[in-house]
């Protein structure tokens, strides 16, 4: 007769301490998020795959295809073009090529970049069925984003 006493103690003991537990926290805040039916805002020195910053002023990019970024990628991933315009003073950036497979997010590219014309997006929400789906074109993403 004892030891079911003392179950009946012991069970409606832990049964407390695990109420008390559920109700401290519901008095906290909440810190998850209904992900993906809510966005996260990722913090400032988050880095996502990179991307062409735009020239406030031109509304354009910033790059004048030196071509540091493609040179000092480690892992080969970057592809520029650009071409001279009669009477302009520097070339345009004609193709900005990323393959994101093979970037290692090292930042190798955004610190060796003169102009600050790239710097690491914030996007995370990334999914694909096919490695193409991970090659972006830069130059035209950042028209898209214009339009
Ligand atoms: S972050 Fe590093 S690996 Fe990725 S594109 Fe830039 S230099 Fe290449
Ligand atoms: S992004 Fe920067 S480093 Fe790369 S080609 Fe353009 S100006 Fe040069």
């Amino acid at each position: 007769m004892s030891g079911y006493f003392q179950e009946l103690f012991t069970g409606s003991k832990s049964l407390l301490v695990g109420l008390g537990i559920t109700f401290k926290y519901m008095l906290k805040p909440v810190i998850t998020l209904q992900y993906p039916r809510r966005s996260v805002k990722m913090t400032p020195r988050f880095r996502g795959h990179i991307d062409l910053v735009r020239d406030e002023e031109s509304g354009s990019d910033k790059c004048i295809v030196c071509g540091m970024c493609q040179k000092n990628c480690p892992s080969n991933c970057i592809t520029v073009a650009g071409e001279k315009v009669e009477g302009a003073k520097k070339k345009s950036l004609t193709l900005y090529r990323l393959d994101f497979t093979r970037c290692s997010l090292c930042g190798i590219c955004v610190e060796s970049c003169p102009t600050g014309a790239i710097d690491f997006s914030k996007d995370y929400n990334l999914a694909g069925r096919r490695r193409e789906a991970y090659v972006f074109d830069l130059k035209k993403r950042l028209e898209e984003q214009r339009r």
